[in-house]
């Protein structure tokens, strides 16, 4: 199949015109449009989407359904997923990482993210506070042990957050600050034992005071620390969003950090042992204000982004090849020999088409 697109963009180039040649799951050619005629032309090619943070959607949570979540969110653009899991008692825990191994040795996810139970109480979010932990390296081991985690989520302040940075580090396992209370030195110290980013910066960490700067500006500062966005309208506003692009715009990642109802109707939810109540695509824990994750699909995140008034190239890429490099993962990019999944975009940076491993999905 050979697609000639107006405009084809891979991790380092735009082509304009540009051609992608796809024989079977694989990608056999991109490049510039020389002549010649093609199977199939669009408007923008891009490259499949990345969501590094998701727990759900399609009404299930990947805990508990997986094929639904993960057909929920491939439809509509993200080709390649990790699966995340919240806060539980180890024993589930490492009983959905037992469930979901499967899906990764399948290649259907990417692999899992442990969002908890190593979080701060005082930044807990959609998290139960009964069951949160010190990250004990006997019993973050056990969970890592359990399957293919690739990414854990870290309150570095906790007894044991550095050491267990290091740990991770050295087994090949990012290590993401998030939920928690750290502060400044801490952050810095705990970035410099192995952490590689943030779980959706801003959104359940101490803010940032002028004599308190706390971990934002620690992870802002670390050339090499990836930021996670969550660009819902929610989560965070969109001046925010819009000046960390411009700002930080080679180390911006957008995630879903969506729960059950993404791609699904308002309702009444749960995530992990939480009650979620959804009312206009907005998640909160039951009877409170506290924000329990998005309904958020990633290509609305990169739309949102646009229209939030992110260069689209960053948004892309952002959505794309850096959350892949974030967790080391071979997807992103468009390259010969890769794996061929794709998505077509409108004027409005909309997702309109999904190709993934050379097949157009409905
Ligand atoms: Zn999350």
């Amino acid at each position: 199949m050979l697609i000639r697109a107006d405009r084809l963009v891979t991790a380092d180039k735009v082509y304009e015109p540009g051609l992608l040649r796809v024989d079977g799951d694989r990608v056999a050619d991109v490049g510039p449009w020389t002549d010649g005629t093609a199977d199939l032309e669009v408007g923008t090619l891009a490259p499949g989407l990345v969501d590094v943070h998701c727990h759900g959607g399609g009404t299930a949570s990947f805990s508990i359904d997986p094929e639904t979540a993960i057909h929920a969110h491939r439809r509509t653009g993200t080709t390649t997923q990790v699966a995340s899991l919240v806060t539980e008692t180890y024993e589930d825990l490492e009983a959905q990482v037992r469930m979901l191994t499967p899906y990764v040795e399948a290649g259907e996810l990417a692999g899992i993210h442990l969002e908890g139970p190593w979080l701060a109480a005082e930044f807990h979010g959609a998290h139960p506070v009964p069951l949160l932990r010190d990250p004990v390296w006997s019993e973050v081991e056990r969970l890592l042990d359990a399957g293919p985690v690739t990414m854990v989520t870290v309150a570095v302040e906790r007894e044991g957050g550095i050491e267990a940075c290091r740990r991770m580090a050295a087994r090949g396992v990012v290590a993401a600050i998030g939920h928690t209370n750290a502060d400044h030195a801490t952050t810095v110290a705990a970035l410099e034992a192995g952490a590689t980013g943030a779980t959706h910066l801003f959104n359940a960490m101490k803010p940032i005071h002028h004599r308190k700067p706390g971990p934002i500006v620690a992870l802002m500062d670390d050339p090499t620390a990836w930021l996670e966005m969550i660009v819902d309208g929610t989560h965070s506003d969109p001046a925010l969003v819009k000046w960390v692009a411009e700002t930080y715009p080679e180390r911006l990642v957008l995630v879903t950090d969506a729960m059950a109802a993404a791609g699904a109707a308002d309702g009444d939810y749960i995530l992990g042992t939480l009650a979620v109540e959804v009312r206009d695509g907005v998640a909160k824990i039951a009877g409170t204000d506290t924000i329990a994750g998005s309904t958020l699909v990633l290509a609305k995140a990169v739309s949102n982004s646009v229209a939030f008034g992110v260069d689209p190239l960053v948004a892309l890429r952002a959505a794309t090849i850096q959350p892949a490099r974030y967790l080391g993962l071979d997807a992103g990019d468009l390259v010969v020999g890769g794996r061929a999944d794709a998505v077509v975009l409108d004027e409005s940076w909309t997702v309109t088409r999904v190709m993934r491993k050379g097949e157009w999905l409905d």
